[in-house]
């Protein structure tokens, strides 16, 4: 019996002590220092930082500056392997993706071209399944890499709006994104964080909201002396008993840079303790658009700033919360004296302070000003953390549980249709300061269906305002035209039976007419979009560069060409008749339009 209590607890010991173990050696292997270097042979230097706010998401790389340039070589950031390699017209553009032995992935998207045998596999892969955009997953290391090889050339290609490497490091397993500020790669700062406004939010009832700015510049605030960058706000703040929201606006800087950056976290004490917290550490890609609430959205709608809220709303589960037990409100008691403190964070670790003093007396204070409202009366309303639809005899529309982050009042009915291009009633499904998570299913019954263009039906987006309208997808199911709607709005069927157009291009950039072996070509769609973009070479299949953001198609003259430029020079030889070569450009849009036009190639050079 004794000798089994002690062998029990020497047990639970050994166990305690092996826990404690794994504990400290997950904690030391979470972020491995100087493990991966800059991708880049410069010092970092950054364009934009890890988790920046932008529209619909947080930003899930680094921007890595090119100083405006393309052509730089990329180099991997530490040994491993290429695990998945994804070209796209749109996005990431050209990326590659690499595995290494710690779990960890690093990404680099918006290459201008691959480098050695990187880019020899993908050529024979790109011509083995006539493809130009692909995505690939490595089952098995094929291609291996060692820290500081040349994978490719830094670019602008994808969805990027200037010449940029963006960098990412993920946990391979999880495929959760990283801040690599945490493995050690960080640019130099010392400038301080700064927030400019803090906002004081007031529920008053369900869809009212009152909000109060307080400006916090110099004029506004006394610094205290024995520190730099901690900061008091010169008024006593009023406020009457009730609940409270607070919310900032607020900025990294980074030397010799002008531009307003991400910052890292943010967090508010009330009378020392902790109300809210948001640290930008690691989140997953579905978690982005959370932004959509952890901002407050109607005001961004309105004003074009991101105030970051210090509560949250009842549908958002964003990762990357520390907060009280209401969700980052505080009630504030009558006859109280209070003080708010504000913490912001760059991801040098630069801090900023700044303290509110609160006085809440009994008194009813009419100090807010009504900025927004949520509601109106009579409006119906979709709630959170339920399935939400509206259905009638010819109209649907339907959310998912997680779709909404609070109460969406909305407005729903119908509008006169437009003459020519709608095929139905206009339906409104509105709100103007709600957004959805995820795309709603919408179905909307045609006035008539003619069996010919069945297949070119679509939904169409309308802009009240602008009397304008734009693809919104889907397609013709069951009676109906089904598809997705990723915002509240207008709706209605409309048709596309207008193929693209096809023009060649004379590029005067330098590259163009240095190298004269290419041709390019403008590619365009009226309406449904592009859907697929083929080029033949006296009915060879030929690899195209296509860039979405541009419109821009590239044939690179390769081995097709050289190939029948050969031959050519053959049948000149033998006198036989001559084949010139010609290349025929097929563009189909999204609802099967297609549009065709011949060039004639040069057959010597
Ligand atoms: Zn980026």
């Amino acid at each position: 019996m004794w000798f089994n209590f002690f062998y029990m607890v020497k047990w639970k010991l050994g166990l305690l002590f092996v826990f404690i173990i794994i504990l400290f050696e997950t904690n030391a292997q979470n972020y491995p220092q100087n493990y991966f270097r800059y991708p880049l042979d410069s010092l970092p230097n950054l364009v934009s930082p890890f988790g920046g706010l932008r529209d619909n998401h947080f930003h899930s790389g680094m921007d890595l500056r090119t100083n405006q340039q393309e052509g730089l070589p990329v180099f991997a950031s530490a040994d491993g392997y290429i695990s998945r390699i994804k070209i796209q017209s749109i996005g990431y553009g050209k990326a590659i993706y690499i595995n290494h032995p710690n779990g960890f992935t690093t990404v680099y998207g918006h290459l201008q071209k691959y480098s050695g045998k990187i880019a020899e596999w993908i050529h024979n892969y790109q011509y083995k399944n006539q493809t130009f955009e692909f995505d690939y997953v490595f089952e098995k290391p094929i291609l291996l890499v060692k820290k500081g090889d040349t994978i490719g050339l830094s670019g602008n290609s994808g969805g990027s709006s200037g010449p940029h490497v963006h960098f990412e490091i993920r946990n391979t397993k999880s495929e959760k994104i990283i801040n690599p500020t945490l493995f050690g790669i960080i640019p130099f700062d010392t400038f301080n964080p700064t927030i400019k406004k803090v906002f004081i939010y007031k529920f008053v009832s369900d869809g009212l909201l009152l909000k109060k700015e307080l400006k916090i510049d110099q004029t506004h605030t006394t610094k205290l002396k024995e520190f730099t960058n901690v900061f008091v706000y010169n008024k006593q703040i009023e406020l009457d008993e009730d609940q409270y929201g607070f919310g900032i606006e607020a900025y990294d800087y980074i030397h010799n840079q002008e531009d307003e950056k991400g910052i890292y976290e943010y967090s508010l004490k009330h009378k020392e303790k902790l109300v809210f917290k948001h640290t930008l550490n690691q989140f997953a890609f579905n978690e982005s658009k959370y932004i959509n609430t952890h901002i407050d959205f109607p005001f961004y709608k309105t004003e074009k700033v991101r105030i970051q809220k210090c509560f949250i709303d009842d549908g958002n589960e964003f990762s990357t919360y520390e907060i009280n037990n209401e969700k980052g409100k505080i009630y504030l008691p009558a006859n109280s004296l209070d003080t708010l403190k504000f913490e912001v964070i760059d991801n040098n670790k630069n801090t900023y302070i700044l303290y509110v003093p609160i006085k809440v007396i009994i008194k009813k204070i009419d100090i807010q000003k009504i900025t927004y409202l949520k509601s109106l009366k009579g409006e119906k309303a979709f709630y959170p953390l339920t399935k939400n639809s509206i259905k009638t005899k010819d109209f649907l529309f339907e959310i998912d549980a997680k779709s909404i982050y609070d109460t969406v009042f909305y407005n729903f009915g119908t509008l006169k249709p437009l003459q020519e291009p709608a095929q139905s009633t206009i339906y409104r499904i509105f709100n103007s300061s709600a957004s959805l998570h995820k795309a709603a299913d919408i179905a909307i019954k045609p006035y008539g269906i003619n069996l010919k263009f069945q297949n070119k039906l679509l939904l169409a987006y309308y802009f009240k305002d602008r009397k304008d309208f734009r693809s919104a997808g889907g397609g013709f199911e069951n009676g109906m035209v089904r598809g997705k709607a990723s915002s509240f709005g207008h709706y209605f069927v409309t048709i596309d039976t207008i193929a693209p157009t096809i023009k060649q291009i004379f590029l005067n950039t330098e590259e163009a007419i240095n190298d004269s072996l290419h041709y390019y070509f403008e590619i365009k769609d009226n309406f449904s979009g592009l859907g697929k973009y083929e080029g033949f070479l006296n009915n060879e299949w030929i690899l195209l560069d296509f860039d979405a953001k541009s419109n821009l198609l590239t044939y690179h003259f390769d081995e097709v060409w050289k190939k029948q430029v050969a031959d050519n020079k053959l049948s000149k030889l033998n006198n036989t008749a001559i084949i010139k070569p010609e290349l025929l450009i097929r563009v189909t849009d999204k609802k099967g339009n297609v549009a065709e036009k011949s060039f004639e190639m040069p057959i010597t050079f």
